[in-house]
């Protein structure tokens, strides 16, 4: 089992460890969450509202705390993680202002059925487990707990193994934001604890955030238990570019895409995929902004790209591209890593990828990019979605039927055209295939974990 502990990625130095909650304590938790529900349930939205709205002030007011600890936990820059507890911010009151509009009454045509009343009626379900990620360590869960909490749930969150301070801080969040005792709690286990809490009868769904081996496990015990599940995988997302797009604005929005959160992001567009027609100008432009990006200590303002989040994750990085170098793919800049304490990687783009490649299929977690030359719309998307993820691709084109083959055909849960793929507490957020399934955020993210219950009256 992982050690629990925060262990700083630009110096490698363990800075804090703690003690897995032992089984007892895991059991009063869920305990206090099923004892918690059954008076949350009967609370108001405004109510809800209110606190959700004091959760937001806190992480608004105090961002800059904040982001210096998820800095210290994962190493994403300072600024990259105050804007990120800006975001929940954001997200937190989104959904206390529509969740009255999200959770009412729909109704139905009573006539049709037969009947003089029918609606749907959208409940909690009770408590849901929360398995998360390290990478957007407030982020992911947040996108979870503002719908979840909002509709009447509680969380028990069981967060990675390496952000257990932020773990501990979201609890705190909601506690102090007014929510009461038991609605929202941390679970510090590893990851071999999972199963039991998923087992117990009191734990009605979960959600998980992470790798695909994670959701694979999460989801099998679910399904013995036929508890429903939303999962949010890996992504190994398509970003095409074709010969009538702005070549110059492709070009910076692939490196920062790929560049996001030190190169550690679900959705940041991996595999890019250019017609022949302008790849050369963009391969130039796109080495040069993966270049410029620089390098050093998460704390300082200047930087683009701090340290992957642990050591195992730099080494797995360096071996994709020893992968590709070794099959005959061009490095094309970065691939080595500087000296020193840390685990710094530099943004690298590699050219030449082939199936034979370990990075063509699988997922590339650190700021490596890999460039592929098509002719034509139909064989990009053929290049496209010749993987085993379909999470959110991005398509640059300025022709309305390009831009509507890549909408149709692209095999993904989300699709940018001119833009860099993001999420927005307004649009429905998950992937196909082996990126997952469940949608969070938006209006469906709310009812993902609802009861949606049926009456019909007589
Ligand atoms: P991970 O190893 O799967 O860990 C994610 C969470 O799952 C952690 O809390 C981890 O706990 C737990 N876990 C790991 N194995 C488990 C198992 N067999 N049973 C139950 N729980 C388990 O993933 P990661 O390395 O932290 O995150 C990177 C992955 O997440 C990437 O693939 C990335 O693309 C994906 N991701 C997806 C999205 C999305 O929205 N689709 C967003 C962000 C990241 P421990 O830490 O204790 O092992």
């Amino acid at each position: 089992m992982t050690a629990i502990a925060t262990t700083n990625p630009a110096t490698g130095r363990v800075e804090k460890t703690f003690d897995a909650h032992p089984p007892e304590e895991v059991d009063r938790r869920i305990r206090r969450a099923a004892t918690a529900f059954a008076s949350y349930r009967t609370t108001r939205v405004a109510e809800r509202a209110a606190w959700m709205n004091a959760a937001a002030d806190i992480l608004d007011g105090e961002a800059e705390r904040i982001g210096a600890l998820l800095t210290t936990e994962m190493g994403k820059t300072l600024k990259a993680a105050e804007a990120e507890a800006r975001k929940c911010a954001n997200a937190c009151r989104y959904y206390a202002g529509h969740a009255e509009g999200f959770l009412a009454d729909r109704p139905a045509d009573a006539a049709a059925v037969g009947a003089s009343g029918a609606y749907v009626r959208y409940q909690p379900l009770g408590p849901v487990l929360a398995v998360m990620p390290w990478n957007f360590p407030l982020w992911q869960v947040i996108r979870f707990a503002a719908p979840g909490l909002m509709a009447g749930n509680v969380g028990l969150l069981k967060h990675s193994s390496n952000v257990p301070q932020t773990a501990l801080f979201l609890e705190e969040l909601f506690r102090r934001a007014g929510f009461p005792e038991g609605v929202f709690q941390t679970l510090l286990i590893g990851s071999g604890d999972v199963e039991r809490v998923l087992r117990d009868p009191r734990v009605r769904a979960a959600t998980l955030t992470g790798s695909e081996p994670a959701g694979r496990s999460v989801a099998a015990i679910a399904g013995d238990e036929i508890k429903p599940t939303v999962l949010e995988l890996g992504g190994s997302d398509a970003f095409v570019v074709m010969p009538s797009a702005d070549v110059g604005a492709a070009a910076e929005a692939a490196a920062t895409s790929r560049c996001l959160n030190n190169g550690q992001s679900c959705i940041s567009a991996k595999r890019f995929i250019v017609d022949t027609g302008v790849a050369d100008e963009f391969e130039r432009l796109f080495v040069e902004a993966m270049r410029a990006r620089r390098v050093g200590d998460p704390m300082d303002e200047a930087t683009d790209v701090g340290p992957l989040a642990t050591e195992q994750g730099r080494a797995d990085v360096e071996e994709f591209v020893a992968d590709a170098a070794g099959k005959g793919a061009a490095v094309l800049c970065g691939g080595e890593r500087p000296d020193g304490p840390g685990w710094y990687y530099p943004p690298t783009v590699v050219s030449g990828v082939t199936p034979d490649m370990r990075m063509f299929h699988e997922e590339v977690f650190g700021p490596v990019a890999s460039l592929f030359r098509v002719r034509g719309v139909s064989k990009a998307v053929e290049v496209a979605n010749a993987t085993g993820f379909g999470l959110g691709s991005n398509a640059w084109t300025r022709e309305p039927d390009e831009r509507e083959r890549f909408v149709r055909e692209l095999d993904a849960g989300q699709v940018f055209i001119n833009g860099m793929t993001t999420s927005y507490p307004e649009l429905p957020f998950g992937g196909v295939k082996r990126s997952g399934y469940g949608r969070e955020l938006s209006e469906q993210g709310m009812h993902a974990f609802c009861n949606v219950k049926t009456v019909w009256i007589a």
